[in-house]
């Protein structure tokens, strides 16, 4: 048959059955459901197909395979991402700058598991702050009190390999990285680059994840810690 790359009703009603939840909305990233809205109709299902088939993907992967796979996808599309985007925008985002690691990072639970697993194996991390921040799990609490990161060690990321997509996929676009600084009470802004296959997969992987909703460094790391996950999905 000729492929007119018009998807057939059956198929978009497996994706939608599949992708959406029960009331019809879309669980995924804020900046997925965002960046959704400003889309055509035809460009919206084609976004949805793309999370359908991630998530195909997905189910062929178990334990360390599911997480490593996910970071390799993830690099693999910020890497191309960047390649057309560094034409036209300066990104500020340099080895060192640490800002973005004061603000609440959502963590899944394979990712969760992963970095458990080192901390077993003696992985350094900020036991003070591990235990300060183990029951935050809002990103408004982070908001209020900005902290740092439970594997920040002398400004620099001491999981780099292990970080969760969450980190892999931030980047700003700034004049200063100093705009990224979090100053309770004060609104800065700042400009996130649209890195939009990551965001596919980080949506699919939301999907499938053990818990609907990942949440802070800390609080994951010490229920993974607990045994509270399986394989993390
Ligand atoms: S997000 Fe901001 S603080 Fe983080 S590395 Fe980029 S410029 Fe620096
Ligand atoms: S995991 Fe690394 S990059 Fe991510 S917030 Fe923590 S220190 Fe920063």
């Amino acid at each position: 048959m000729i492929d007119t790359g018009v998807p057939s009703e059956d198929f978009m009603d497996k994706v939608f059955e599949d992708v959406l939840e029960e009331d019809g909305t879309l669980y995924a990233s804020h900046i997925m459901v965002n960046h959704l809205e400003d889309l055509s109709y035809s460009q919206r299902l084609r976004s949805l197909v793309s999370i359908f088939n991630y998530k195909k993907r997905l189910k062929s992967l178990r334990g360390r395979m599911f997480y490593k796979t996910i970071h390799e996808d993830t690099d693999k599309a910020i890497e191309d991402a960047l390649k057309t985007y560094t034409k036209t925008e300066k990104v500020s985002c340099r080895r060192g700058c640490s800002h973005c690691c004061y603000m609440f990072v959502d963590v899944f639970p394979h990712e969760a598991v992963a970095l458990a697993n080192k901390v077993k194996k003696g992985q350094y991390y900020n036991k003070e702050e591990f235990e300060l921040q183990k029951d935050k799990t809002t990103p408004q609490e982070y908001v209020d009190d900005p902290r740092p990161c439970i594997f920040l060690k002398e400004g620099e990321c001491s999981v780099y390999a292990d970080r969760p997509m969450t980190c892999r996929k931030y980047f700003v676009v700034n004049d200063s990285p100093d705009l990224c600084e979090i100053i309770p009470g004060e609104s800065n802004q700042v400009q996130n680059p649209l890195m939009y296959e990551a965001e596919v997969i980080y949506s699919a992987v939301a999907q499938v994840a053990e818990s609907h909703d990942p949440m802070g460094m800390a609080h994951m790391v010490d229920r993974a810690l607990k045994g509270e996950f399986k394989d993390g999905k």
